[in-house]
């Protein structure tokens, strides 16, 4: 089964993510870590995407779909977590599961209204070495300032600042909604409210997918 979270940032998908790995045992491909983590390595693929990640702004098609593509060798199924995000993505990501008669079986879109994502941004805190998302105010971890499944130092991520914030919730709009009528289409999309308690959240994921809560 090859699942993709489709939402505007701040919707949950990373969260959602998290759950669907330990219930259905898929493999987690989030764009945005693998990225976050080729710029924290200072590789020539960070090197090449940061300025466009502090701006708020996609990393360009080619750069993202090589990188998605390389990921999935291998893995006989995956969650997508932030990719696709243009139409361009989403075709190239049919086509190379295509051709291992792969396809994406279920696209989840979470849907959040934008005053809400932009509180939700403006308090979320990040560990620097795993990679998982707090909140404050809606779910703090357990000792100030430390993540609660590794350890690591939680920080505030550039990209989450106030003017980066209202950035990538436009492009979102106009690059990346589109796919929510792409997959409509083909009868993929499942549309959960992504507002509430997370556990209900996930209980409606886990149920879009046929998994017991
Ligand atoms: P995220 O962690 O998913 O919010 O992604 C953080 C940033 O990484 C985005 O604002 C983009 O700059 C970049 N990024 C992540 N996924 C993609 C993608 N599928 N296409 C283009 N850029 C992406």
């Amino acid at each position: 089964m090859n699942l993709v979270l489709l939402g505007p940032p701040g919707s949950g998908k990373g969260t959602q993510a998290e759950h669907l790995v330990q219930k259905v045992g898929l493999a987690h491909l989030a764009s945005g870590d693998l990225l976050r983590s080729a710029v924290a390595a200072g590789t020539e693929l960070g090197r090449k995407t940061e300025s466009y990640m502090k701006q708020g702004v996609l990393v360009p098609d080619e750069v993202v779909i090589g990188l998605i593509l390389e990921a999935l060798e291998g893995k006989s199924g995956v969650i997508l977590d932030g990719f696709p995000r243009t139409l361009e993505q989403a075709q190239a990501l049919e086509q190379a599961l295509g051709q291992r008669s792969q396809t994406i079986d279920r696209v989840l879109y979470i849907s959040v209204a934008k005053d809400e994502l932009i509180k939700r941004l403006s308090s979320r805190w990040t560990c620097k070495q795993c990679q998982a998302p707090y909140n404050l105010q809606g779910a703090p971890p357990r000792q100030e300032g430390k993540c609660d499944r590794c350890g690591g130092e939680l920080y505030q991520r550039a990209d989450d600042q106030p003017h980066t914030i209202r950035k990538r919730i436009e492009v979102y709009l106009t690059q990346t909604v589109p796919l929510i009528d792409y997959y409509r289409r083909s009868n993929r999309l499942t549309e959960v409210d992504g507002v509430g308690e997370v556990a209900q959240i996930t209980r409606a994921v886990l149920q879009a997918v046929g998994v017991e809560g």
